[in-house]
C-alpha cells in the first residue's frame, strides 16, 4: 500500500458517502483536523465521538477532502456553506437540487461551484480524492481553479510541534500572528488597526472592521446596527463590537449567554 501524504496545519472539509445498503447514497459533510481519526469515529458511532447523523448507518466511505484552509474558522465556514448552499449568499447562483438528481451528484456540483467563487477561489486549497473508484467515476465533474492541485490517495495530518516552534515565546504568551492575522470573511491579511473580533468570549472570529460592517449593513442603512456573527451565528450589536475593539468591558454573560444549556454558574 502506498504511504499516505503527511500534511501539517491540517484543516479539512470532507465528504462521506454511505455504503450501508439500507441508507445507500446518503452523504455527510464535515470538518476535521485529523481525517483518519475522524472517519474511525464516524464508523464507530456516536458513543465514540461520531456524529448522530452518521451513527449506526455505516460503513461510511470518506471519498474526498478539501484541505489547505488557513485556520479552523475558514474551514468551518466552508463546511457550513457546502452543507447549506441554499442559505449561503455566496452560492445564490447554484441551481437547486433537481428531484431526479442524486444527492451525491448535487453535493459535487455545489463543491465545484464553491471552488470557483470568492473567497474560496483565492485560497491555497487542495482537492483530494481519497477513493480511487470515486475518483475515476467523478473527478471530471469538479474542475477547481488552476492554482488548486488535485491529489489522489490517503492523507494524514501531523500535529504542529509547538515545543519546537515556540522556543522564543514566553509562558502564557498568546500565539497570535501566524494564525490570527487572516480575516475570516475575505481571507486577506489584517493588521491590528483594522481588526475586530466577535463579542462572544468563546468565538474566535476576527475580521476587518470593513468586512464585518459590510456583513451587518442592511439594504437601506448607511451604518451597521446589528448582525449575525458569521462564525458563531450570535446576534451582535455593532456598538458592542466597536466597544470591544477599543477596549471597554462588556458584561458578556448578561448579554450573550453561552449556547450550551449548562448555566450552573
Ligand atoms: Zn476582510
Ligand atoms: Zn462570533
Amino acid at each position: 500500500m502506498e504511504k499516505p501524504d503527511v500534511v501539517e496545519h491540517f484543516f479539512g472539509v470532507y465528504l462521506l458517502y454511505c455504503e450501508n445498503p439500507k441508507y445507500k447514497g446518503r452523504v455527510y459533510i464535515g470538518y476535521t483536523v485529523d481525517p483518519v481519526r475522524r472517519l474511525k469515529r464516524h464508523n464507530a458511532g456516536k458513543k465514540f465521538g461520531g456524529a448522530w447523523k452518521t451513527s449506526n448507518k455505516g460503513p461510511w466511505n470518506m471519498v474526498l477532502i478539501v484541505h489547505g484552509f488557513p485556520n479552523s474558522t475558514s474551514a468551518l465556514r466552508f463546511e457550513w456553506a457546502w452543507q447549506h448552499p441554499q442559505l449561503s449568499r455566496r452560492l445564490r447562483h447554484v441551481p437547486k437540487k433537481k428531484s431526479r438528481e442524486k444527492t451525491f451528484e448535487y453535493t459535487l456540483n455545489v463543491l465545484s461551484a464553491m471552488l470557483q467563487v470568492g473567497p474560496w477561489c483565492r485560497l491555497p486549497l487542495t482537492l483530494r480524492w481519497l477513493d480511487d473508484v470515486f475518483a475515476e467515476a467523478h473527478s471530471s465533474k469538479i474542475l477547481p481553479p488552476m492554482h488548486m492541485p488535485i491529489s489522489y490517495g490517503k492523507v494524514t495530518s501531523r500535529k504542529h510541534d509547538r515545543k519546537q516552534n515556540d522556543n522564543n515565546k514566553k509562558e502564557g504568551e498568546v500565539i497570535e500572528d501566524s494564525e490570527l492575522s487572516i480575516c475570516d470573511i475575505c481571507y486577506m491579511t489584517l493588521n491590528k488597526t483594522d481588526k475586530v473580533m466577535c463579542v462572544k468570549a468563546d468565538c474566535d472570529l476576527i475580521a476587518h472592521i470593513i468586512c464585518l460592517a459590510k456583513e451587518f449593513i442592511k439594504d437601506d442603512k448607511i451604518l451597521p446596527v446589528d448582525g449575525t456573527c458569521p462564525t458563531c451565528k450570535s446576534n451582535l450589536l455593532w456598538g458592542d463590537v466597536i466597544r470591544k475593539k477599543i477596549g471597554c468591558n462588556i458584561h458578556l454573560n448578561e448579554n450573550y449567554p453561552d449556547s450550551t444549556d449548562d448555566d450552573s454558574d
